[in-house]
């Protein structure tokens, strides 16, 4: 059967046009509170404090579904206690406002608890993915001069000891199996220090430009970013919920994504409690079946997923997803890769609601582009521009090349967007010049490429850099590369993304052997049990491939573009700067 090119708009939501019509940062600021007494903006007061005082005390604010099985509920009032208590506990341990309060936790209601109290407290959350291995979490404690960490003490004892001795300032709280104390010498326990603490707090004066939020990201080259973000970002994180994502208070919300990536902070902690809602929180990874489980009997309004595990749904088929019933479902909204056509209509299919793609990244902090509940969807799209945004399709720009806006619609060139918005990021903490990069004659440039069609709607067409998208997560090949090299058979290593159906990308590395080394299938496997010791599964390589040296340019870089042209077997563009080459 023929598929429609658009999706009509569904009846209730207001139209696209409305929106922009309607809408000003001023009134966006405005659906919010600010701290009482005029002593600023706190993200945690909009989130919790503010519901716990006026009335939804008794509403749930985070329902919890553990691994196994359990269940835990918090409304906002015991919310409210709770992160005061962890507030008062860092200032105990004396931390202070503006330093920074990282967390290694799976997503257990400790995470959500020391996430609000830690801005609280006026300081900085740094959350990090828990699957991360040690290299990639003492890199990015280094880069946040991290002040305390917040972890379980088995996280502790495998990742966080054989590093802990390069981080002297840094206090550990642990976390403790089922509320027991924890034992080792010289850190923080969770439940005592918790006990300790009183369940009130006035929260101090904070301004909306304090930092409030550290996110690592990565780029081509070099170290994590940690993209800055302040407590103004709230004002983003509320409106878009309401718009984008089409939350209303009272709604059961489920946000997949692990918090400790951006959507799983800004949507999965702060978005929806700002609107009060109720936070599904499942503990567990992804499980088809557990999934449509938890979609059906917890009753979710609003799901808030990514493509790759939209596309790990349909692999079992439409039958499954229908052989339930989802009265309560309303939107379906995904982001972090592109959407495929066949994932909006199969969405119609079996949930009959489309998904609606959105666009954002770490450094926006917030949802840029999307496909708003009263706007007709182009399957493929990720939609039109936030009203008070301003979107352009740029080329050049980089390192001194003439810059120019392009008008002609359907023309591919980088997305670049006019700051201005409250989420945008403030900086990459202590890199002046990375972060000045990224701007050209009043616009940011994302580093991805797009295309924008005559009636406004812009189209992905892939990344303007080498970064590595697999399953959701960016992954910088040089992190990739630097674990690698440090195996005593690799004298060099080269990374790149092979397309891959259900992740989008898999981290591929080629490797070029110091002599005395022989490429062999046992190699392969002790590099990539090498590369997960260090960086953790989600990051470390599933495939190796041996070459006898790697393709670099007359200045010495990877030519990882070749890597991956020579892979796809696509023509190789120019090779002009390539070292030996013509
Ligand atoms: P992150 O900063 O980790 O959130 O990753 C941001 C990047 O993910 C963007 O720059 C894009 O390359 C990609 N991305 C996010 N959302 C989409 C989308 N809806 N379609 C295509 N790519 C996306």
């Amino acid at each position: 059967m023929e598929r429609p090119r658009v999706i009509a708009k569904s009846g209730r939501a207001p139209s696209y046009e409305a929106l922009c019509r309607d809408f000003s940062w001023a009134q966006a600021r405005a659906w919010l509170d600010g701290l009482p007494g005029g002593r600023g903006l706190n993200i945690a007061h909009e989130a919790v404090t503010r519901h716990a005082r006026s009335g939804l005390g008794r509403q749930i604010a985070i329902r919890w579904l553990g691994k196994r099985g359990e269940r835990r509920e918090l409304d906002y009032a015991a919310l409210e206690r709770a992160s005061n208590r962890f507030a008062n506990a860092l200032a105990a341990a004396g931390v202070g406002p503006g330093e920074r309060v990282f967390s290694l936790l799976g997503r257990i209601p400790e995470l959500y608890v020391a996430a609000l109290g830690t801005l609280k407290n006026r300081s900085v959350l740094a959350p990090l993915f828990s699957a991360f291995g040690p290299e990639p979490i003492a890199a990015r404690l280094r880069i946040g001069d991290a002040r305390l960490l917040v972890t379980t003490e088995a996280a502790y004892r495998k990742k966080i000891a054989p590093i802990a001795a390069g981080f002297p300032r840094l206090q550990v709280m642990l976390v403790g199996e089922d509320e027991r104390l924890t034992s080792v010498p010289g850190t923080l326990d969770w439940a005592r220090a918790m006990r300790a603490a009183a369940d009130e707090l006035e929260i101090g004066p904070t301004s909306p430009e304090d930092m409030a939020l550290l996110h690592f990201t990565s780029g081509t080259t070099g170290k994590p970013k940690g993209a800055v973000h302040v407590h103004e970002a709230v004002v983003m994180h509320h409106a878009t919920g309401r718009l984008a994502l089409d939350l209303r208070p009272g709604d059961v919300f489920w946000c997949t994504a692990d918090p400790g990536w951006v959507t799983g902070t800004s949507y999965g902690i702060v978005s929806p409690l700002t609107v009060g809602a109720t936070l599904l929180v499942d503990e567990a990874d992804f499980d088809a079946e557990r999934w449509l489980r938890i979609l059906e009997e917890e009753r979710v309004d609003v799901w808030y997923t990514a493509p790759t595990a939209v596309r790990m749904m349909m692999r079992g088929g439409t039958e499954l997803v229908r052989a339930r019933r989802y009265p309560a479902l309303r939107f379906i909204s995904s982001v972090g890769e592109p959407l495929n056509p066949e994932a909006v209509f199969w969405g119609l299919d079996a949930f009959d609601l489309p998904i609606h793609d959105n666009w954002w990244q770490t450094e926006t902090g917030g949802i840029m582009v999307a496909n708003f509940a009263g706007m007709e969807i182009r399957p493929g799209s990720m939609g039109k521009v936030l009203p008070g945004v301003e979107a352009a399709i740029v080329r050049g720009g980089r390192e001194g090349e003439p810059f120019e806006l392009v008008r002609e619609p359907g023309v591919e060139g980088e997305l670049a967007l006019r700051p201005g918005w409250p989420s945008m990021f403030r900086g990459y903490l202590g890199e002046e010049e990375r972060y000045r990069k990224c701007f050209v004659e009043g616009w940011y440039l994302t580093g991805d490429l797009a295309k924008r069609d005559a009636d406004g709607y812009l189209w992905f067409v892939g990344r303007a850099d080498d970064v590595i998208k697999s399953a959701g997560h960016l992954i910088g090949p040089f992190e990739v590369e630097s674990a690698l090299i440090e195996h005593p058979a690799v004298a060099e290593a080269g990374v790149i993304g092979r397309p891959d159906p259900v992740a989008m990308e898999v981290v591929k590395a080629f490797v070029a052997l110091k002599p005395g080394f022989e490429p062999s299938d046992a190699l392969a496997q002790e590099l990539v049990g090498h590369a997960r010791k260090r960086l953790g599964a989600a990051i470390a390589p599933k495939e190796i491939a041996f070459l006898p040296g790697l393709p670099r340019t007359r200045s010495g870089k990877i030519m990882r573009r070749l890597l991956k042209a020579r892979e796809l077997g696509l023509p190789e563009g120019d090779t002009s700067t390539l070292e030996g080459g013509t």
